[in-house]
């Protein structure tokens, strides 16, 4: 273990010396006095597991920025990388005994970083591509042709074996290598506006498709929407909606965020929905958030409360209002499965039980733990694009810790850990599915065997 002095290595040029933060919130110098240094968060922290430095801990990075906020520390790009090198995944926040609420810590310094940090020309264009095309499905849809070529005509695997990529951008090569097969079902949204409760009709909720999701695991979609449907709901899906800002919130893009939140609670007024449901963990923890993100709005903080307090993680409010369909074996023999925790599911939602719940329910399910169960994964929204190396131990490790159990099945609610596993799965050669909980409540509705 590595407890470097964090002053020592933030020696900078002097053209950088009076960089610092801006009046607009910065992190809160109360929040950052709450931290007692008592250093519990740091074998809880990934970042600091794999790289071994105090300021890529969450204690090293609050001192930090108590530095930035007082002109002791410049806000240099040796102070940034440490910012950078955190995934935002919570996990201290669980951990921590003093309740040091670093997320809002860590959302105001990004958002600091964004305004009055000058990244290098590289990065610009890197952080650009993704935040003009990540959050627009139509504008992803438009890639999606071209990559689909690239896939069938054989030429991912010749640029993949050649490293041609890699030599460029380790970050684009990341970026090419999330990519998952593109099915013919990605280039349209075949879910209608309304869909019938089937039966007696228990509740009508709204159910947000995801940007990422609905083009590359699309199915998931589909399988949320059966498994609703045959639990009492009717299920309402505004055509319009888009991002819902998860991606750029994260990343301290503040006014994208809040545009995209705004056309996301727009898209959803006439809707008329007790509940909101969404079925990716990034997404949930942010719309949960959007009181908070849009607090300052004259015309949407009331509405953007109102709209946080409707959302729900489709597992939570399974749990809550039960099921009521009739659930049958998905093989003839008992099933083993291990159920990985999404860390804006575990840490940002506090949503562990549910849908351990949920799956327990399916007749012959028998559920394992991984070791390091809390531990992100390394996806991170695109923290595995941005920081390849760190991710692609986390992804590495998580991957272990996850088939060791010997379970033949690993579920997964959240489609950046989707991707995220499935690309670590395959690096180790191993061949389990990894599944959502609602595909795989659906097709125990359905009585669909895995083998069929
Ligand atoms: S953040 Fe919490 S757990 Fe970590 S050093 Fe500070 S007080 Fe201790
Ligand atoms: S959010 Fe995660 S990576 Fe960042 S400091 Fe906390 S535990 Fe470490």
């Amino acid at each position: 273990m590595t407890t470097d002095s964090p002053s020592a290595e933030l020696q900078t040029p002097n053209s950088e010396l009076l960089l610092s933060f801006d009046f607009r919130n910065p992190p809160d110098p109360k929040l950052i006095d709450s931290c007692v240094h008592c250093g519990f968060c740091l074998s809880t922290c990934p970042s600091y597991r794999v790289i071994g430095k105090e300021t890529d801990s969450p204690r090293g990075r609050i001192y930090l920025m108590d530095g930035v906020n007082e002109g002791t520390i410049p806000l240099s790009s040796a102070t940034v990388e440490h910012f950078d090198s955190c995934l935002g995944c919570l996990a201290c926040v669980t951990t921590c005994p003093s309740g040091v609420q670093y997320d809002k810590l860590i959302e105001a310094t990004r958002m600091q970083v964004e305004r009055n940090h000058g990244r290098s020309l590289p990065e610009k264009l890197l952080r650009q591509l993704i935040f003009s095309v990540f959050p627009y499905p139509n504008r992803l849809r438009l890639l999606l042709r071209p990559l689909g070529l690239y896939q069938k005509t054989g030429l991912q695997k010749l640029v993949r074996s050649l490293g041609v990529i890699q030599q460029i951008s380790p970050q684009l090569a990341a970026m090419e290598a999330m990519l998952p097969p593109i099915s013919a079902s990605a280039f349209q949204d075949p879910i209608p506006a309304v869909i019938p409760a089937q039966g007696k009709q228990r509740y009508r909720v709204g159910m947000l498709l995801g940007c990422v999701q609905r083009l590359f695991n699309p199915d998931v979609n589909t399988a949320t929407v059966n498994v609703l449907t045959a639990n009492g709901c009717e299920v309402v899906v505004p055509k319009l909606q888009g991002c819902c800002g998860a991606l750029t919130h994260h990343q301290g893009q503040e006014e994208q965020t809040k545009t995209l939140a705004r056309q996301l609670i727009d898209s959803f007024a006439a809707a008329n929905v007790e509940f909101i449901l969404v079925n990716a963990s990034g997404c949930g923890h942010t719309l949960k958030e959007y009181g908070h993100i849009l607090a300052n709005d004259p015309i949407y903080a009331n509405r953007a409360k109102e709209f946080a307090g409707k959302v729900r993680d489709v597992q939570e409010f399974l749990a809550d209002v039960g099921l009521t369909a009739k659930l049958s074996p998905l093989q003839d023999q008992p099933l083993t499965m291990v159920y990985q925790d999404a860390c804006h599911m575990l840490h940002g939602q506090k949503i562990s039980v549910q849908p351990r719940t949920l799956l327990k329910q399916i007749p012959g399910v028998q559920l394992r733990e991984p070791v390091d169960a809390a531990l992100c994964c390394g996806s991170a929204g695109v923290y595995n694009i941005l920081q390849p190396e760190v991710a692609a131990e986390l992804g590495r490790q998580k991957v272990q810790n996850l088939t060791n159990t010997g379970a033949s099945l690993i579920a997964s609610a959240n489609i950046g850990c989707f991707v995220q596993i499935s690309k670590h799965l395959e690096l180790q050669d191993k061949t389990v599915p990894v599944l959502h909980p609602m595909q795989l409540l659906d097709y125990s509705i359905r009585g669909v065997k895995l083998s069929d």
